[in-house]
């Protein structure tokens, strides 16, 4: 069971997961692997930044109060037993003492690198699980708090999106199998964190807690993972877009991981990986509507009517285009990509025109002038370089759609019939997914277009 950050905003709820770990808990072996708690991540990336760019003596003292009153405040409301109340508590005191000297060091260096940066975000679920897993012991539950690398998470060194090295799942095993098969306790895992094999602490990247609670399970082989959010589950679209979006029950792993990866806030792209060779289900679950089924991401899933199953938007992107003839288009194609991938450039989406005139590119609006400018370099007059901004990538996923004639005629018509403007179109061969961009302020119009046409609302 993996709790989201808002699912441990405050003690009230933290007290409120460990009554649902300790409800199931009846039968089942769990291991719970936690977020920070909410905002703290955001505020530790903040305060870094600070830190390095202005003289903050003043802040810190500040920042380290604030952190202090917010886990305390957690603290008080969440565990009752004094003896584990001053435990956890002087834990915390332990653990903020080593964050001010971290973050005072930062501003005298006035030097940021992605190896203190990880160090330092690596405090909110350091400092959350321990809460976590004093509010169980206090329930009664049986517990240990760890660290990512304490369970086995080990990376290699790529600070601020460290991947999981092949052997985690055998040093997982081995430190997380005894705890719950000898010594029956309910192990609480800081998210997000790993360790290098020098010891060094990494961060799995943004929303990086449901890759941990994946590996985990992979690695011991769990019936079922659980991630406990603050929604009922995957919708259709996003509600605040049209109202009437239905909850999905159920989803496979590929559906999923084309809407995780088109926008749709549901799990860390990256963390199906680990579940699918095993085939082990991925449950979303409301912390606050426990008893509410959830969607369940699956491998196949019945044979299903539902040609489209969902819409996403992608609001903050632009694109990227490159034209120009008489050049090799493979070598120009293998210098972009490297580029964008030195450059840490997201890439999105891509289309490419047969007459090999013409590669467009949509990424994250925050990395187009890096883009433009590292491209402008390697095409080097073969090509020319523009962007295009102020778009939209819309996707339709469904594996319903594959070998499904007329799906794509029915997007464009309907698209058409609505006067909007198609710019861009991108559909791989799985056919899981047809992905289109359009003006951004068109953009929210196209998904109750597509929303409609494909008869996704409820009732
Ligand atoms: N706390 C981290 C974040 O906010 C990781 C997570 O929540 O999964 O990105
Ligand atoms: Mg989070």
């Amino acid at each position: 069971m993996k709790f989201g950050g808002a699912s441990v905003k405050d003690g009230r709820s933290i007290l409120h997961c460990a009554n649902l770990v300790k409800k199931f808990s009846n039968g089942n072996e769990i291991i719970v692997v936690t977020s920070a708690m909410y905002g703290v991540t955001d505020s530790l990336l903040h305060a870094a930044r600070k830190c390095c760019n202005e003289p903050s003596a003043g802040f810190i003292k500040l920042f380290i109060a604030e952190m202090m009153k917010k886990h305390y405040d957690a603290v008080n409301e969440a565990v009752r037993n004094d003896e584990i109340k001053s435990k956890v508590l002087s834990k915390i005191d332990k653990l903020l003492d080593e964050l001010e000297k971290v973050l005072l060091g930062i501003n005298y260096l006035g030097e940021l690198t992605p190896r203190s940066l990880d160090y330092i975000l690596s405090f909110g679920e350091r400092l959350s699980a321990p809460i976590l897993s004093a509010a169980l012991l206090s329930s009664g539950v049986d517990s240990l708090a760890l660290e990512g690398g304490d369970a086995g998470i080990i990376t290699d060194d790529s600070f601020g999106r460290a991947r999981p090295l092949p052997e985690v799942y055998g040093t997982i095993k081995s430190r997380l199998e005894p705890l719950i098969s000898l010594k029956k306790t309910v192990p609480v895992v800081a998210g997000f964190t790993g360790v290098t094999k020098n010891g060094t602490i990494t961060t799995l990247g943004r929303g990086g807690s449901d890759l941990t609670a994946t590996l985990i399970a992979s690695a011991l082989n769990a019936d079922e993972v659980w991630l406990w959010k603050e929604v009922d589950g995957v919708m259709t679209t996003d509600p605040k877009i049209v109202p009437e979006a239905r909850l999905i029950s159920e989803i496979s792993y590929q559906e999923a991981m084309e809407l995780s990866h088109f926008g749709a806030k549901i799990l860390h792209p990256k963390a199906l990986e680990p579940v699918m060779k095993k085939r082990i289900p991925v449950r979303i679950k409301n912390t606050f509507n426990p008893d509410a089924e959830g969607t369940v991401i699956r491998e196949s899933i019945r044979s299903t009517k539902d040609i489209v199953k969902a819409i996403s938007l992608i609001e903050k992107v632009a694109i990227l285009n490159i034209s120009g003839a008489g050049f090799d288009f493979a070598e120009v194609m293998a210098d972009v990509f490297r580029k964008l991938a030195e450059n840490k450039v997201h890439v999105i989406m891509v289309s490419q025109s047969s007459s090999e005139l013409n590669l467009s590119i949509v990424v994250d609006e925050a990395d187009i002038s890096r883009a433009v400018k590292a491209l402008e370099e390697t095409v080097n007059g073969a090509g020319r370089i523009s962007k295009i901004e102020n778009i939209a990538v819309i996707s339709a996923v469904g594996a319903g759609m594959a070998g499904t004639p007329g799906v794509a005629g029915r997007i464009f018509s309907a698209l058409g019939r609505n006067r909007i403007n198609v710019v861009m179109i991108s559909q791989s061969c799985s056919e899981y997914n047809v992905s289109l961009v359009v003006r951004r302020d068109e953009g929210r119009k196209a998904v109750r277009v597509l929303h409609d046409e494909f008869g996704l609302s409820s009732g």
